[in-house]
């Protein structure tokens, strides 16, 4: 695993990792002024296979649409482009990151006289969080830091500068000595954790709070809504209280990086009985087994790089 591969598609051309550059008068550098995705390649048999990449390439033109900076390059050609970067990197497992944003122009906040570019990246990932995370879970910590209000940062966006919250969470829950943080909403709801969406179980239910509390529409946490509908497992979308979590039988988070994560401490309360939980557990078995290429791909998540 290495955080380097060879080809960087950027603005058009495929170029080597050491010459994907650009100026330092950015304007995405000094403003946040950039629309991305995080998207996950896994090796089904071998064969690298794109989760969800629809879906994702969807968010990002949606986050652009919102931030009114749609690029010249259309989403099907973004979508070829992301399959021709794994086979150039030879790539089998991968982290995906594609980035429009604005260029080198003028360095004032009407961002309409900066270019609108386009870059995509890929390369080797391993788990985010660690395989004993995924097993064992992890603690969290409720931050200090909120997420956005509704009227401040559109959270539904996946906009670059939405991110500096992400790292305050972050950096709290670290220093701190805990492996993650969750933040709640404006108004003292449960939203999610730093860069993942949260869910809780309680007697046989899920809940996990909806669009509404600041967070961003995962396509993790939709794809726990599709596998828990086939186990039969009720899905509620509802605002929740802080100390819900404090009760909860279970908690875990869910993310292209985080995958599903069970959460086994929170503010040093132990949730449940501290240990990974049965539904949980259920839904990672799903899960994996989909990505791994153990039963079939029956949602259509999968693109086979062949
Ligand atoms: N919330 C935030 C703030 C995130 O950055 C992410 C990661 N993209 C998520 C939730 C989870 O979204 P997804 O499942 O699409 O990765």
């Amino acid at each position: 695993m290495s955080f380097k591969a060879d080809k960087i598609w950027l603005n058009g051309e495929f170029v080597n990792w050491e010459d994907a550059k650009i100026h330092i008068l950015s304007h995405v550098v000094h403003y946040g002024s950039g629309v991305f995705e995080g998207i996950r390649a896994y090796s089904v048999k071998g064969i690298p296979a794109i989760f969800r990449l629809k879906d994702h390439m969807d968010r990002l033109y949606d986050s652009a649409r919102i931030f009114r900076m749609e690029p010249d390059i259309s989403k099907e050609e973004l979508i070829e482009i992301t399959i021709e970067l794994i086979k150039v990197n030879k790539l089998k497992e991968a982290y995906i990151r594609p980035l429009i944003y604005r260029g080198y122009g003028m360095l004032g906040l009407n961002p309409f006289k900066c270019p609108i570019e386009v870059m995509v990246a890929a390369w080797d990932w391993g788990t985010y969080l660690g395989q004993d995370a995924l097993e064992k879970g992890i603690s969290a910590k409720i931050s200090s830091w909120n997420r956005a209000a509704p009227n401040t940062f559109p959270s539904m966006a996946k906009i670059s500068g939405n991110y500096v919250n992400s790292q305050l969470v972050k950096i709290e829950a670290y220093e701190n000595g805990y492996d993650e943080g969750i933040a709640l909403d404006s108004y003292g709801f449960v939203s999610e954790g730093s860069g993942e969406n949260l869910f809780i179980v309680r007697h046989g239910v899920l809940f996990t709070p909806p669009t509404n509390s600041s967070i961003l529409p995962g396509i993790t946490r939709h794809s726990i809504f599709v596998m828990a509908r086939e186990l039969g497992i009720p899905v509620k979308q509802h605002v929740l209280p802080r100390e819900s979590l404090y009760v909860a039988d279970e908690v875990f988070l869910t993310g292209t990086a985080a995958e599903i994560t069970p959460v086994t401490k929170i503010d040093n309360i132990t949730i449940g009985n501290g240990k990974a939980g049965e539904i949980t557990k259920k839904l990672q078995q799903c899960f994996f087994d989909i990505l791994s290429g153990e039963k079939e791909d029956r949602f259509g998540w999968l693109t086979l790089v062949k």
